[in-house]
């Protein structure tokens, strides 16, 4: 079957999906693809991802190039290299091809593992799918309309059920007139919709009957199990295999640490921690609670015991467990004279300044060209940054001793 005469690439994986090496003569140059009269690359449609791998020039094998992406342009597959294309790779040249092996199975594995889940989901449910994501890794299922919890519970359950018992995957071509009745009431897939004249049929044996040109495994047991990363009701994100494997335990042990943590069996932490979360909620509550008493207390002898500098009164705290909108408020306005410097939450140093002779925010850009810190404010009220609030409070006290004299 070739179509290499009306310009077309012939398309080697959909008579060999195992070919993993072929020969093909370029036919075009693009800017950074090269088009060949034949392909094994699967080029990216139907929501599986190309394949990767490298061109070999034929008389000269030194010569490859990476191939990173493959698409299919009015019949014609375009093969995208990294970087530019050598001048010794020209029109009418042989060229070995060679399929990235891991990334090649672990897509068709995906792919039609995609096909199983799908296949279950319209069966039981009869939902269909409407779009497929798949990748190396993860697949997505984009359903047209949502299922609960518990009929996606079923869905895997039977889903891996079949994986597991080895069920045989054909794929093959045929002439829409010869395909029979019983084959297309059971037909995934729109045949109204394909124009060619013949059309390929992907089998999974006794499940699944579907219109797909893409690639797949042989059996159903080459995937592995099949395991939930995301659900949203009509989008179900999932790995397989290995991956899927590695999800379990991570999320097992996840769970099981958990529970130690929360004193629980590992089945009853998602119900423990709403409670643990209302159970903090007090707590914060409680502590911020304390937090203003204490704050009331210890704001009452900073006033009565000020530092007297001649004329001046200064008030300094460290109140690095309250927000500087209560420290202020207890601190109240201040009288003639006066100057007040508080670490506050953050922690932030916050100057405020009753004098005209020394306002707040010339007090904190000094402090600030003295330090890295960063800050800023009004001539009553300034703040700035600090890394260390003991050795801060000292320079900034050093400064108002210095303006002071
Ligand atoms: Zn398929």
């Amino acid at each position: 079957m070739s179509n290499s005469t009306n310009n077309h690439t012939e398309l080697l994986f959909w008579n060999n999906q195992n070919l993993l090496e072929f020969e093909a003569i370029i036919q075009e140059i693009k800017d950074k693809g090269i088009i060949l009269d034949k392909t094994a690359f699967y080029p990216e449609s139907g929501g599986q991802l190309s394949d990767t791998g490298q061109l070999v020039l034929e008389k000269d094998k030194k010569s490859k190039l990476e191939v990173e992406f493959v698409e299919k342009q009015n019949g014609r597959v375009i093969h995208y290299i990294s970087g530019k294309i050598p001048s010794n790779f020209k029109k009418g040249l042989k060229v070995i091809g060679k399929i990235d092996q891991e990334r090649r199975s672990n897509l068709m594995r995906a792919h039609t593992s995609q096909h199983v889940l799908s296949a279950v989901i319209e069966d039981i449910f009869k939902i269909k799918t409407i779009k497929a994501v798949i990748d190396e890794k993860l697949i997505t299922v984009y359903l047209e309309r949502k299922i609960t919890e518990e009929e996606l519970t079923k869905a895997l359950i039977l889903a891996n059920n079949h994986l597991l018992s080895g069920k045989k995957v054909n794929s093959k071509f045929f002439k829409k007139s010869e395909i029979s009745e019983n084959v297309k009431v059971n037909l995934r897939g729109e045949l109204s919709k394909v124009e060619q004249a013949k059309v390929r049929i992907v089998s999974i044996e006794t499940l699944d009957s579907s219109l797909c040109g893409g690639t797949h495994c042989q059996n159903t047991q080459e995937i592995g199990i099949i395991f939930l990363d995301d659900f949203k009701g009509d989008i179900v994100s999932y790995t397989f295999g290995d991956t899927a494997l590695e999800r379990m335990i991570s999320l097992s042990l996840g769970v099981i640490g958990a529970s130690k943590l929360l004193a629980s069996k590992p089945n009853e932490v998602v119900n423990r921690i709403p409670k643990v979360i209302t159970d903090l909620k007090e707590l914060k509550d409680i502590n911020s609670q304390l937090n203003r008493i204490l704050l009331k207390q210890l704001m009452i002898n900073v006033k009565e015991n000020p530092l007297i500098i001649g004329e001046i009164k200064i008030f300094r705290e460290d109140f690095h467990f309250a927000e500087k909108k209560f420290v202020l408020q207890e601190l109240g306005s201040l009288d003639e004279n006066q100057l007040a410097i508080f670490v506050v939450k953050g922690p932030i140093i916050v100057v405020v300044s009753s004098l005209k002779q020394l306002t707040a925010n010339e007090i904190v850009k000094v402090f600030c060209e003295k330090t890295t810190n960063k800050g800023g404010g009004s001539p009553t009220v300034a703040q700035a940054s600090t890394n260390n609030k003991t050795e801060d409070l000292e320079i900034i006290m050093e400064i108002i001793k210095k303006k002071m004299k």
